[in-house]
């Protein structure tokens, strides 16, 4: 193998790394990878509209979409051109400078987000990154020290970083990272009795999930977020949106938030957001939210880099220009019906193509068992992806190119999982008892 640089000819990246089996490449990561993921589901290698196919060959429908990020499916064509025209005219700029594809994506998120005048962007590369500048932003509402609290929900996930983590409530993510940045209290979810009495002229910011995507896509009730906008506001709190999972035309409009009338202080924004290509964003709403970090108080070295925003404006492009969002809209109709069609299925949540949903517990199948992951292996099996947020939980997050075809052959598939996955948890639980 050479590679030489500068060649004018493309190369399968296969020749750098070479090819191999699935299992040897299983063996390899483990042997060089931290152990943060545990073992990975398969090994993939390439991907065309919503499908996959792994290094044995396998095909799969994705209906995770990188768990919310290949908004326009895999190897989308115009967004790979844009991608490689711009890495071919200019990769990256430090943050001395700025770019073209910066101003106008930064542009055009305002737009979208209808954020009034003197409304500003923040460009990181991840949605942890969004929040630790959300975080930062909520820190310098500070009323001259008088303001040091700030409110997240008991479900809420917001990142890993140590800002992100601070707002995130799982206690097993959290507690071995202790002490975390102080000040965070979390509430319990959907109660506004509990809202009311934690904002007050105290509290720095509240940070919301339209929908609670890791918690198992749980959506706030009706009301909780016009009554926390009003809160906030008058206790002089930012209510900053956390649009990370739910953004970018996830749920059928350009934001979750949209159409609620509900302006927010912040929205961070990432997964959809670049099409596969990493990229976060923290717009802040009006003039004097976008005022609070001042020069020199945040920054980053890759955050809006011009092939990131270069993605990212190609993304929004084409989910504006080719009706992607009446398709979420749609897709995700048909899915969520189709699914509370189903006996096997208990609960439907969700919003356009986020969907959560749970499962009867089958015969047999005991009450602890982990039975939506035995589900995702059955799911894997059969040349399907989807996620377990919970034991009996399942969550669908696919492109948004979704056809309603594409979804009726996973909802015809679905018993057989179901069936499939059961045996697999009441085979392995007598041959344990034998
Ligand atoms: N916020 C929400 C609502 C998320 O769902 C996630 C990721 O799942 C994050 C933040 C963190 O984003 P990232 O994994 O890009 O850091």
């Amino acid at each position: 193998m050479s590679v030489t640089p500068n060649t004018p000819e493309t190369r399968p990246v296969s020749e750098l790394v070479g090819t191999s089996t699935g299992a040897a490449w299983l063996a390899r990561y483990s042997n060089s990878l931290m152990g943060v993921f545990g073992t990975p589901q398969r090994v993939l290698v390439r991907g065309q509209g919503c499908y996959v196919w792994d290094a044995d060959g396998k095909q799969y429908l994705d209906l995770l979409g990188g768990i919310a990020v290949n908004a326009l499916g895999h190897a989308h064509p115009f967004v790979t051109s844009v991608i490689s025209s711009q890495l071919a005219t200019l990769g990256h700029v430090s943050n001395f400078f700025t770019s073209p594809t910066q101003v106008a994506l930064a542009e055009k998120l305002l737009e979208i987000a209808h954020a009034p005048s003197g409304s500003k962007v923040f460009f990181a590369n991840s949605g942890t990154e969004a929040n630790e500048a959300a975080f930062k932003l909520a820190r310098r509402n500070n009323d001259g020290g008088r303001r040091t609290k700030i409110v997240a929900l008991e479900g809420a996930f917001h990142g890993r970083t140590m800002g992100a983590l601070a707002l995130t409530a799982k206690k097993a993510y959290r507690e071995p990272f202790a002490p975390l940045p102080e000040g965070v209290v979390h509430i319990p979810f959907g109660d506004l009795d509990a809202l009311k009495a934690e904002i007050d002229e105290t509290t720095q910011a509240l940070f919301l999930e339209p929908i609670q995507g890791e918690a198992g896509v749980i959506p706030l009730p009706a009301g909780y977020l016009a009554e926390a906008r009003r809160l906030t506001h008058e206790a002089g709190a930012l209510l900053i949106m956390d649009e990370v999972q739910t953004g970018v035309g996830r749920t059928g409009s350009w934001f979750a938030i949209e159409g609620s009338g509900v302006v927010p202080d912040a929205m961070s924004l990432a997964k959809g957001l670049g099409g596969g290509f990493p990229i976060g964003a923290l717009i802040t709403f009006g003039a004097e939210n976008s005022a609070l970090l001042t020069a020199g108080q945040h920054g980053t070295t890759f955050g809006g880099n011009p092939v990131a925003t270069a993605a990212a404006l190609a993304t929004l492009h084409t989910i504006e220009t080719q009706g992607v969002l009446a398709n979420v809209r749609a897709v995700g109709e048909h899915l969520r019906a189709g699914l509370s069609a189903l006996p096997e299925v208990v609960a439907v949540r969700g919003s356009g193509l986020l969907i959560g949903f749970d499962l009867a517990l089958p015969a047999g199948v005991p009450e602890g068992a982990n039975f939506a992951a035995a589900v995702v292996d059955a799911g894997l099996s059969a040349g399907f992806i989807v996620n377990a947020p919970g034991p009996r939980t399942l969550r669908l997050a696919p492109p948004l190119i979704l056809t309603a075809e594409q979804a009726d052959t996973f909802l015809a598939a679905l018993p057989q999982l179901i069936a499939a996955a059961a045996a697999a948890i009441t085979d392995k639980l007598e041959k344990e008892g034998a």
